[in-house]
């Protein structure tokens, strides 16, 4: 890995955060807050939030295994993404090379931060091609943006081919494991340690059930996670989100119950997917979606709308003609599904 320093952006290496009022005062026992032009009403709500979500961090740091201090939260996973654009990469000079197809937010990003994006196609059974992967990075390439489980394929990304990239790449390894908990392999947020240059993205939106609350983690070095504080809003996960966060925290054997039952519900819809006559290829998942290549991507998507059921087109994406992304729901849901496709004509 180069140096971080060589890395960053130099305004952001030089940034001089902004200091909000509930930084300065740090925990000394105090009972008048008059330092922030909160209104005295309306309590809890009148207080500014905690801008670094000590709390939370404590209690994620035992969920996941990883200290607080290598933990930043954000606005979802997509605040994470944007600010790995914003600290590492000069607008109009650097590129980030990204395995294709995969989630869209990482090209979007690009654009609005305008970084250069350069997409590197998946081998046939939507493999990992470190070698691609390698050969598109030059000397100005800061990041690579890797998903395991991929979002739409649904596959794991070979670890073998992970660990190369993770130490021949120079630059910042992002992996984003919005799905891992849906998948048998060990998450990548275990090796922290070994590889400096990763960054691992991790979300309370899928697997924990709380996509409204906006809430995602990246996980990485604590120097990486200090420029990541400097850089975002003071206040950018607000105290609703915090608590809500804490609630779901408590019993985490509930939301391993609703993994387990939609791993269960998973094997059973392969097979039932697989023998419909419309259904041409369903691809292996690691994820709470399937991946399915149909006669008629377009036919089958709009039939199913008018039946008030919603799936994803993924028919334009590179590699994926004719396919569906078919999250799975509860088992009424799937069958309501499974039997539509039945009588579909
Ligand atoms: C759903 C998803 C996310 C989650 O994004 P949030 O902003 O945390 O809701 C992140 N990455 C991938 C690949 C996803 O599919």
């Amino acid at each position: 890995m180069q140096s971080l320093k060589d890395l960053v952006r130099p305004n952001i290496w030089a940034l001089e955060p902004y200091s909000c009022a509930r930084d300065e005062f740090k925990g000394r026992d105090a009972h008048v807050f008059l330092d922030a032009n909160e209104s005295p009403y309306n309590t809890p709500r009148n207080r500014y939030p905690d801008p670094l979500q000590e709390k939370l961090k404590i209690r994620l740091a035992q969920v996941k295994g990883v200290p607080a201090e290598n933990i930043f939260l954000g606005n979802g996973s997509d605040e994470a993404i944007d600010l790995v654009y914003r600290v590492f990469c000069r607008p109009c000079v650097d590129n980030v090379v990204a395995m294709d197809p995969t989630y869209g937010m990482y090209r979007v990003c690009a654009d609005i931060n305008d970084i250069e994006y350069r997409a590197v196609q998946l081998l046939p059974g939507y493999r990992l091609d470190a070698d691609a992967l390698l050969a598109a990075a030059d000397r100005n390439t800061k990041v690579m943006w890797i998903c395991s489980p991929n979002n739409p394929t649904g596959n794991d990304m070979d670890r073998k081919a992970v660990q190369r990239l993770l130490t021949e790449f120079q630059g910042i390894i992002v992996i984003d494991e919005a799905y891992s908990e849906f998948s048998d392999l060990v998450p990548m947020r275990q090796y922290l340690g070994h590889f400096p240059n990763m960054i691992v993205l991790n979300t309370f939106s899928k697997a924990w059930a709380s996509a409204s609350i906006r809430l995602g983690m990246a996980f990485a070095s604590e120097e990486i996670i200090m420029l990541f504080n400097k850089v975002k809003y003071p206040y950018n996960v607000n105290q609703l989100t915090q608590n809500a966060a804490m609630e779901i925290l408590q019993d985490i054997e509930k939301s391993e119950r609703w993994i387990n039952m939609i791993r269960a519900e998973r094997l059973a819809m392969l097979p039932n997917l697989q023998e419909l006559p419309i259904v041409k290829q369903v691809y292996p998942t690691s994820a709470n979606f399937v991946l399915v290549r149909v006669t008629d991507a377009n036919a089958i998507y709009h039939y199913l709308v008018d039946k008030g059921i919603i799936v994803r087109n993924r028919n334009r994406v590179a590699l994926c003609d004719n396919c569906l992304r078919i999250t799975i729901g509860t088992k009424e849901e799937n069958s309501e599904l499974l039997g539509a496709l039945r009588s579909f004509q």
